[in-house]
């Protein structure tokens, strides 16, 4: 028997599929600039469960092709999980190119490793993680390099590929701003903007466009180890000297809207009420059922009926009023 709580737990489900369908994609058409193709890409994306965000891999996939970026790296805490989940999906369905990746959580520094295939330590020393992230072909990004950060980086910076030069920690304070400028300037690594994204706010409100020779991970990561990147930050460009020349002479490069602010926090909110409002419809929807699911037996329903025909009420009716067995 269909119930209300079903109907109102599929009503849920279809609005939410409607939703996501007719949500309007953010695509544009392919930008070549001197011979290269420029990808926009977000290298610091966090996912559900194990990075503490509300998105899974899939979901971060979805959200990935609706701000219009080429590529993201899935970057777990410690884990590749995320990636390979996230890479499958898009792989399977339709999205832009995953990167597998990891956040390497070490106690006084952060490193994000792209392009890898095996969780690498957090014990390990800044300068032994990057080594081991070369060892599987990757490339390694200092991750808000803010100055509490400096000193495990200080055996490092000779290897580093990449730094975050604008992330949303550096839109908390123009300190925060100025500590990971003079990070970049003094590690002469591949300027990299990252959303650092944890499901709140719009994915890739910072980003890196790369100058690729192709739209491929191999592409990206020779960019990248090339120092072909360009950043925008808040009017300002950072990156490759010749490509922000060709860049500004374009035109079509563009930084991404600051969203207002409090937008991050009830997208966070959004994404959080849904997942419980949905989780509790299809709880309590299933225990209703379970209560509610008395065995009948054709003897049972004639009891209640005849109760009903008669005027009977409730239980009492069912115990005292006995119909003769039909011939
Ligand atoms: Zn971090
Ligand atoms: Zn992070």
């Amino acid at each position: 028997m269909i119930t209300p709580r079903a109907i109102s737990a599929c009503l849920l489900l279809a609005a939410l599929a409607l939703g996501t369908l007719s949500d309007a994609l953010h695509e544009r058409a392919p930008v070549i600039l001197g011979g290269y193709r420029v990808l926009a890409a977000d290298f610091h994306v966090h996912s559900f469960p194990l990075s503490g965000s509300n998105l899974a891999p899939w979901d971060i996939v979805m959200e990935a092709r609706r701000q219009g970026l080429d590529a993201i790296a899935l970057t777990g805490h410690d884990n590749v999980w995320e990636g390979r989940a996230g890479r499958w999906f898009s792989s399977r369905f339709g999205g832009p190119l995953v990167l597998v990746g990891e956040e390497i959580h070490a106690p006084g520094h952060h490193v994000i490793a792209v392009g890898i295939h095996r969780t690498i330590s957090w014990r390990l020393s800044a300068a032994a993680a990057i080594d081991e992230v070369h060892a599987q072909g990757g490339i390694a990004i200092a991750a808000h390099p803010l100055a509490g950060s400096w000193p495990a980086f200080a055996a490092a910076m000779g290897k580093l590929d990449g730094t975050e030069v604008v992330q949303p920690t550096a839109l908390e304070s123009e300190e925060n701003t100025a500590q990971l400028r003079q990070f970049y300037e003094r590690a002469r690594a591949a300027a990299i903007g990252s959303s650092d994204y944890h499901g709140a706010g719009p994915l890739g409100v910072c980003r890196t466009y790369v100058f690729s020779r192709s739209a491929t991970e191999q592409g990206i990561l020779e960019a990248l180890r090339a120092g072909r990147t360009v950043v925008f930050d808040r009017g300002r460009i950072v990156g490759d000297p010749a490509l922000i020349r060709l860049a500004q002479q374009d035109g079509r490069l563009a930084e991404p809207p600051t969203p207002p602010p409090g937008q991050g926090l009830l997208a966070a909110l959004s994404r959080t009420c849904g997942l419980l409002g949905l989780a509790g419809i299809v709880f309590f929807g299933f225990r209703a059922s379970a209560n509610g699911a008395v065995p009948q037996t054709g003897q049972h329903s004639r009891h209640s009926h005849s109760a009903r025909s008669r005027g009977g009420r409730g239980g009492h009716a069912e115990k005292t009023v006995i119909e003769p067995p039909s011939p």
